[in-house]
């Protein structure tokens, strides 16, 4: 007798990497309760499944979605504001412009243009650092959006316990004690306890939002919680400044001191690390999320990524809000990741396709504490499945597609995505909400929230 199904994806390609090359072959995937039973060929799958839905996927390649392991998507409002300016003028005409006005209905709809373009160009996991919580419950309104929009998504609520920040004379409309912080925290992780998609990560700012008791106090309810604690770090040379200011000590030397160097620690950006810094994210297992096109248009430089893999240091891919880089497509920042060490270490082989793939979808997954559920397509994993169209003019002709995707794909090669076994975009269209009439919303929302800064 068959075994019982949800889904099966048929008609579907594989692809196997053999020697110099690879294969495509003919594949199905089974899918129960939102994971995968069983990877096999057709007449495998068809011999031993039954499923009351099938899925025909035309021939189209599979691939494991894309895992966005850094972004704000509150900053999805401020796209393109700020252009061209040094870090602490574009963090004023930006970021701190629009974030006093924020209100629910504005990071609702931030959050869900910010997630309908990340499933459009292949992302299925995306970590919020969500920082923004210039009003009680702001939090509440990204994750309204990842319920609705089927995104996986992991919301690592921002820390913030300093009332004064460098480069502004302004009071940061985010500044809470750390325990009221923990205490929502605990408020949203008891309310989707339950929930298939969502979990929680907690996010201290920066070395200078933060007292070193309020990061002591955070990482002690990470580790307790068993949750990834991810920090902007080492983005310029501001977080040495000020540390070596405030306490006489470099960044990582207050931070292992502290106890925070852990393998649950998610060090986003580490573009401006020492000899030190490589040895203490080896010793204590730290993982770096890479955000290279960020890193780009703020010219803050190219994080030493081969160092770091050279060292067996986990690295995910992040796009980083959509103010810094004010596209969020892990395309876009697949390709960049792979140019930028090329073209800073003058060495076409320091990153190569497989790598930036692999840190987008597995890798990506290990940083983030997840690479038992997601980042590839094997049985018991969870169906986040990417159905990939390379018959386009951009993948055309296509010998490997790793490298077609990485070096010219774009978001016309994403025909159809599953999340949780649900497919949540098919043949380009979103099946759960009405695009159109999000977008309109959201640019009116958008637009009196820059006319009402502009007045201020
Ligand atoms: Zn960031």
């Amino acid at each position: 007798m068959k075994k019982n199904a949800d889904l099966i994806i048929k008609n579907a390609t594989l692809w196997r990497k053999e020697g110099r090359g690879g294969v495509m072959v003919d594949a199905s995937i089974a899918v129960a309760d939102g994971s995968i039973l069983k990877v096999g060929s057709r007449k495998d799958l068809s011999d031993v499944y039954t499923a009351p839905k099938t899925w025909d996927a035309g021939g189209k390649l599979l691939l494991p979605g894309f895992i966005n392991t850094h972004c704000h998507l509150f900053q999805v409002f401020m796209r393109g504001l700020g252009k061209d300016l040094p870090f602490m003028d574009w963090m004023n005409q930006s970021v701190r412009l629009l974030m006093p006005l924020l209100d629910d209905e504005a990071v609702y709809l931030a959050a869900m243009v910010g997630c309908m373009e990340a499933i459009r160009t292949g992302t299925t996991t995306l970590v919020d650092f969500m920082y923004a919580n210039v009003k009680p419950c702001l939090a509440d309104a990204v994750l309204r959006a990842f319920d609705d929009c089927g995104i996986r998504g992991v919301l690592a609520r921002g820390l913030t316990d300093i009332d004064k920040m460098p480069g502004t004379d302004r009071l940061p409309v985010t500044w809470q004690p750390v325990p009221e912080t923990l205490a929502d925290v605990d408020r949203l992780r008891a309310m989707y306890a339950r929930h298939p998609r969502i979990t929680f990560a907690l996010a201290p700012s920066v070395i200078w939002a933060m007292t070193s008791q309020g990061l002591t106090e955070g990482a002690a309810y990470a580790r307790t919680n068993d949750m990834v604690y991810t920090m902007h770090l080492l983005e310029t040379a501001d977080d040495d400044q000020f540390s070596l200011e405030r306490y006489g000590k470099r960044t990582t030397t207050l931070l292992e001191e502290l106890g925070i160097m852990a393998p649950n620690f998610l060090a986003v950006h580490a573009v401006r690390l020492e000899p030190e810094d490589f040895e203490r994210f080896e010793r204590y297992q730290v993982k770096v999320s890479h955000n290279p096109v960020a890193n780009m248009i703020l010219g803050s430089g190219a994080a030493p990524v081969r160092e770091l893999n050279r060292r067996g240091i986990p690295i995910g891919l992040g796009t980083d809000g959509a103010a810094s880089n004010d596209s969020q497509s892990l395309i876009e920042v697949m390709k960049s990741a792979a140019l930028l060490q090329k073209v800073s270490l003058r060495d076409p082989a320091a990153l190569s396709a497989d790598q930036v793939f692999a840190m987008a979808t597995k890798e990506g997954a290990m940083t983030i504490g997840m690479a038992d559920q997601i980042g590839t397509l094997q049985p018991g994993k969870r169906a986040d499945i990417l159905v990939v169209d390379l018959d386009r003019p951009n993948t055309t002709p296509c010998f490997d597609p790793i490298a077609s995707l990485v070096y010219s794909g774009d978001e016309c090669n994403i025909h159809s995505v599953f999340i949780e076994g649900d497919l949540v975009l098919e043949a380009g269209a979103f099946t759960r909400f009405d695009e159109a009439q999000l977008i309109a919303r959201a640019n009116q929302k958008a637009q009196a929230l820059y006319r009402d800064a502009q007045e201020k």
